[in-house]
């Protein structure tokens, strides 16, 4: 897509600190970046996000992912990982070109992802019953 910032950033329109390559995934190192070594992995085919992938790219994608959580991991040190992918405004998708977050987890780093909620999970059953058409 013309406008779109991982777009310009493939197509070498913009600068961006490219940290893998190969001929369907990009991973650069996001630019405001939650810890050290926090990269994005994304297609380099246009893809809105996960309501609008294929199967192909997905799987490519969530094993670059893999393959990048292994990279940072032994390179950097990390302990642990955290693995994000926003879809749509309300859930903080930003930029509309479907990515993954891989952020690094290091013993004395500040970072807190809290489990922080008014929902209290009370209706199970109808939920399962929503989603599986089963009671
Ligand atoms: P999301 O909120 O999941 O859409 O995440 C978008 C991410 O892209 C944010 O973490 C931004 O910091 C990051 N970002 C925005 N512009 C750039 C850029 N030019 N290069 C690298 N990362 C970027
Ligand atoms: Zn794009």
């Amino acid at each position: 897509m013309d406008d779109c910032l991982f777009c310009k950033i493939i197509r070498s329109e913009l600068p961006s600190h490219k940290i893998y390559e190969d001929e369907k995934v990009l991973v650069i190192l996001d630019i405001n970046p939650w810890t050290r070594g926090h990269c994005l992995v994304f297609p380099k085919k246009h893809i809105r996000n996960i309501f609008e992938a294929d199967t192909n790219t997905l799987s490519h994608l969530i094993l670059a992912a893999q393959k990048i959580s292994l990279l940072v991991k032994e390179k950097l040190g990390a302990e642990g990982i955290n693995i994000l992918q926003n879809n749509n405004r309300l859930a903080g998708q930003i930029v509309d070109h479907i990515h993954f977050h891989i952020i690094p987890r290091y013993k004395d780093n500040s970072l807190q992802i809290s489990h922080s909620t008014d929902y209290q999970g009370n209706d199970l059953k109808e939920v399962v019953k929503l989603l599986t058409g089963n009671r």
